[in-house]
């Protein structure tokens, strides 16, 4: 069983990413026999239907179904911040470290970067970094946090250090955004409501291809007046589509088929921790496994991450590089124990090879 690089032929066991699961045949069923209308006009009886699952589920009163996540952050800065506004954000986050979604495209707004113990902003950071920005004469507009934070981990914001951050910025009349492409994982793990967790935010989205198995889609909340703004963005941004009810439809049968099964992908996670920390040279690199991201360093090894990378591809499996040294691995709806295990054992003979 082998795998090219070519790019296009797939790989049997892919833990590049979550976003790598594939639509299910009920769920294509299901696709294929949505209602539609015209989603510019606010036509289609199928995306309204996600809309208002997504406003129940988060707690808002309105939500709009966008094309991917990128877009729901793109729009909720568009609409919060003005130019030269600041936005706080922790340092490793995805419109910081992502190479097109990143800095570059943000330019517009100053993205002031703070650190924090996996991925958590406590209260007394965001103000101290309010304190500066203000005796800088800048303007702070907006408080963006990720939950679960991807680069620590996957690791899970408790409602309490959630609700801290968010009191610190809206005390000083910040708007506050939850980044949530994997926010129903962090349900998943903490047993808090998604809707709970979004309370102390002003929007807040999820992502639909993150381990959901839809083919694209995210879904952003907030109230009347934000949402409205966010679907004028959507617009401006050439996000607007039209029979989008078919697209819609898969994140309707995911919300209600594949989001409590979310544990089990945490699960297999777990599994492939302990079955990847037992190499010898390999060092889990992350606090806990929460949720379904794991991230090993493999510099014992005295292989780089590509060399390993490039072995396991020979053998059908992908994972994602992070650095010299560090790869992920990501586990979701096509991936079973026996596809961990055949993982676990490829990246122990790549170690044991060299
Ligand atoms: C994947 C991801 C995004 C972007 O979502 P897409 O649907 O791929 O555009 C944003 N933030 C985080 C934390 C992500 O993991």
């Amino acid at each position: 069983m082998t795998s090219g690089d070519d790019g296009f032929t797939p790989f049997p066991i892919d833990l590049v990413s979550d976003n790598a699961c594939h639509p299910t045949a009920g769920m294509r069923r299901f696709m294929a026999a949505a209602e539609v209308g015209d989603e510019e006009r606010s036509e289609d009886p199928t995306v309204r239907q996600l809309e208002e699952l997504v406003a129940d589920l988060t707690g808002k009163a309105s939500a709009v179904f966008m094309p991917s996540g990128t877009m729901c952050n793109i729009v909720a800065f568009f609409v919060w911040c003005r130019s030269g506004e600041a936005m706080l954000l922790h340092e490793e986050t995805h419109p910081v470290y992502s190479k097109y979604a990143g800095p570059h495209i943000h330019n517009r707004i100053e993205l002031h970067k703070l650190a924090g113990r996996c991925g958590v902003l406590a209260g007394e950071t965001v103000e101290r970094a309010l304190r500066e920005i203000d005796s800088a004469g800048g303007t702070a507009r907006l408080l963006t946090l990720e939950n679960t934070h991807n680069r620590s981990g996957g690791s899970v914001w408790s409602l309490s250090e959630t609700e801290e951050a968010c009191r610190a910025a809206r005390a000083h009349g910040l708007a506050t955004h939850l980044d949530g492409a994997r926010l129903l994982h962090a349900v998943a793990a903490s047993g808090v409501s998604a809707a709970e967790y979004c309370a102390p935010f002003d929007s807040a989205w999820i992502d639909l291809s993150k381990g959901l198995g839809c083919p694209m889609g995210a879904v952003m909340a907030g109230d009347e007046q934000f949402v409205e703004a966010a679907r004028q963005a959507k617009y401006l941004f050439g996000g607007v589509t039209h029979k989008a009810g078919m697209m819609a439809a898969a994140g309707i049968y995911a919300l209600r088929h594949h989001v409590e099964r979310l544990v089990e992908d945490h699960e297999r996670a777990e599994e492939l921790a302990s079955g990847l920390s037992g190499i010898r040279g390999v060092e889990l690199d992350q606090e806990r496994v929460d949720t379904n991201l794991v991230y090993i360093d493999i510099a014992g090894s005295g292989l780089t991450a590509a060399d390993l990378l490039a072995r396991m591809a020979s053998a059908g499996v992908r994972m994602k590089q992070i650095d010299e040294t560090r790869v992920r691995a990501v586990t979701h709806l096509d991936i079973t124990s026996a596809h961990v295990r055949t993982a676990v054992a490829t990246a122990e003979a790549a170690c044991t090879d060299s």
